[in-house]
C-alpha cells in the first residue's frame, strides 16, 4: 500500500511539475504537502480512486485582471491583480491579499494552496483562497494607496461576497487598505455586507484582537510545543524576523510570557538589541511613523543595525520566530541556528523555511511549528470576524483572544495526534498537513465529483 501510495503521489507531482514548470514557489509548497500525504493515501485507497490529490491541487478558478490607477502626478499606472479561488469545500473561499512587487501567479497559488489546509485546521467554516497584486506600496502616498485599492476592488467586487469569497490582509495590506477596499465594495454593490472582507478597523465591522491574532497565535502554538517538552518562554532568548503586524504582536506576546526578544528586521536589514527590544519604540516606528526599522538605533544607544536579511539567523537564540516572508531560512541558516543551540522554531510567515531547512530542524530534534499550523491564528480570528459581522454583535478583546488561544491549542493537539496516528510522532509538518487534508478530502468525497 505504501508503495502504491508513493507511486500515486509521485505521478501527480510529476504532472504538476510539467504543467507548472516556471512556478517554483507553488511547486515547493505542493511538494512539501505531497510528501507528507503518502501515509494517508497508503491507508485510504478511496482517496486515490477519487483522485483527490489531482483535484485539490487544481484551483477552482484563477482570476487575473488589469488594475489601472492614477498616481499623484496624474500619470496612469498599470498593475496586475489576482484572486485564486482554490477550494470552497470547508466554507467560502478565504485568504488574504498581498501587495508586493514579487507577486505573480506562482506566489498566489502557493499561498492559496496552503490556505486550504491551514483554514481547515482552524476548525472554522472557511475554504481556501488568496489574492493580491504586484503593486509596490513602498513610497506611495496615502491617496495613491486609496486610488489603487479602489481600482483593484472595481474589478474584484464581482467575484467576491460574504458567502462566496472573503479576502483580508497580508503583506502590504493592513487595516487602512482593507478600509479603502471595503468602502469601494459598498459603493459598487450598495449592500452593507461587512462580512465580505476581514481585518477591518474595530468599530467599523472589524474584530478586536484581529490585528494581534497572527503573532499571538504563533506564540500560543510554540507555547504548546514547549509545554509538551516541559519547557516555556520564561527567560528564553528569542529572535523574531520581520517588523510588520505578525512580528510586532509575536514580540509582544513572547515578552508577556517572560522571554527576551533581541532582534527583529525588515527587508533592508535587522536590529539587534542585546538587552531586549523596546516594543513601544517598534510600534512607534512601524505603526505611527511608517518608518524603516533601521531608525530603531535612534531610540536605543546599545542597539545596532546590520544590512541584509539572513544575518539575523546567526544571532544565538533559544527560539526563532520567522515572521517576515517565504524562504527566509535556507539550509545554511538552519544549520547556523542549530549549531547555536536553537530549541524551537515557530513559523509566523508563510513558508519561511525551505525544504532543506525544515529537514535540518527535524533531523536535529528542534521543535518545529510549521506555518500552516503556527500562523493560522490570523485567519482563525478572521473567521470570528465573519461570525460577528453576520450576527451584528461584537465581542470583547478578551473573548476573541480566549477563542484564539483555544483554537491554537486545538490545532496543536490535532496536528500532534495526526502525526502519531500516521506513524510520524513529533513531526508537526506531517501532522498539520494530514490533519488539514483529511477534513477537506472527506468533504470532497461527500460532495461528489467536481
Ligand atoms: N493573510 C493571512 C494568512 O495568510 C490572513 C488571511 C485572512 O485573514 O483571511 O492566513
Amino acid at each position: 500500500n505504501e508503495q502504491l501510495a508513493k507511486e500515486y503521489v509521485d505521478g501527480v507531482f510529476e504532472q504538476l511539475k510539467q504543467q507548472n514548470s516556471h512556478q517554483a514557489e507553488f511547486l515547493q509548497a505542493a511538494e512539501e504537502i505531497f510528501i507528507s500525504l503518502v501515509p494517508v493515501f497508503a491507508q485510504h485507497p478511496e482517496y486515490i480512486k477519487a483522485n483527490i490529490l489531482s483535484r485539490i491541487v487544481e484551483p477552482d478558478r484563477i482570476i487575473s485582471f488589469r488594475v489601472a490607477w492614477q498616481d499623484d502626478n496624474n500619470q496612469v499606472q498599470v498593475n496586475r491583480g489576482y484572486r485564486v479561488q482554490y477550494s470552497n469545500v470547508m466554507g467560502p473561499y478565504k485568504g488574504g491579499l498581498r501587495f508586493h512587487p514579487s507577486v505573480n501567479e506562482s506566489i498566489i497559488k502557493f499561498l492559496g494552496f496552503e490556505q486550504i489546509f491551514k483554514n481547515a485546521l482552524t476548525g472554522q467554516p472557511i475554504g481556501g483562497g488568496k489574492g493580491g497584486s504586484n503593486f509596490d506600496p513602498k513610497g506611495k502616498s496615502d491617496s495613491e494607496i486609496m486610488r489603487f485599492c479602489q481600482a483593484f476592488m472595481t474589478e474584484l467586487y464581482r467575484h467576491i461576497g460574504p458567502d462566496v469569497d472573503v479576502p483580508a490582509g497580508d503583506i502590504g495590506v493592513g487595516a487602512r487598505e482593507v478600509g479603502y477596499l471595503w468602502g469601494q465594495y459598498k459603493r459598487l454593490t450598495k449592500a452593507n455586507e461587512s462580512g465580505v472582507l476581514t481585518g477591518k478597523t474595530p468599530g467599523y465591522g472589524g474584530s478586536l484582537a484581529r490585528k494581534e491574532a497572527t503573532g499571538y497565535g504563533t506564540v500560543y502554538f510554540v507555547k504548546e510545543m514547549l509545554k509538551d517538552a516541559n519547557d516555556s518562554f520564561e527567560g528564553k532568548t528569542v529572535i523574531v524576523s520581520g517588523s510588520g503586524n505578525v512580528s510586532t504582536y509575536a514580540i509582544e506576546k513572547a515578552q508577556q510570557y517572560g522571554a527576551k526578544v533581541v532582534a527583529c528586521s525588515d527587508s533592508s536589514g535587522y536590529v539587534y538589541d542585546p538587552e531586549g527590544l523596546d516594543l513601544d519604540a517598534i510600534k512607534e516606528i512601524k505603526e505611527v511613523k511608517g518608518d524603516r526599522i533601521s531608525t530603531y538605533v535612534n531610540y536605543r544607544p546599545n542597539a545596532t543595525f546590520t544590512e541584509g536579511c539572513t544575518g539575523i539567523w546567526s544571532i544565538p537564540c533559544d527560539i526563532a520566530l520567522p515572521c517576515a516572508t517565504q524562504n527566509e531560512i535556507n539550509g545554511d541558516s538552519a544549520r547556523t541556528l542549530i549549531s547555536n543551540g536553537v530549541k524551537a522554531i515557530g513559523e509566523g510567515a508563510n513558508m519561511p523555511s525551505d525544504l532543506e531547512a525544515i529537514n535540518e530542524f527535524l533531523n536535529a530534534g528542534v521543535l518545529f511549528g510549521p506555518a500552516k499550523a503556527a500562523n493560522a491564528g490570523g485567519v482563525a480570528v478572521s473567521a470570528l470576524e465573519m461570525a460577528q459581522d453576520s450576527s451584528r454583535v461584537f465581542w470583547s478583546f478578551e473573548k476573541v483572544d480566549a477563542k484564539l488561544h483555544q483554537i491554537m491549542k486545538d490545532i496543536y493537539a490535532d496536528s500532534k495526534a495526526a502525526a502519531e496516528k500516521y506513524g510520524y510522532p513529533g513531526n508537526l509538518v506531517i501532522g498539520a498537513n494530514i490533519a488539514g487534508f483529511i477534513k477537506v478530502a472527506n468533504g470532497m468525497l461527500s460532495e461528489g465529483v467536481y
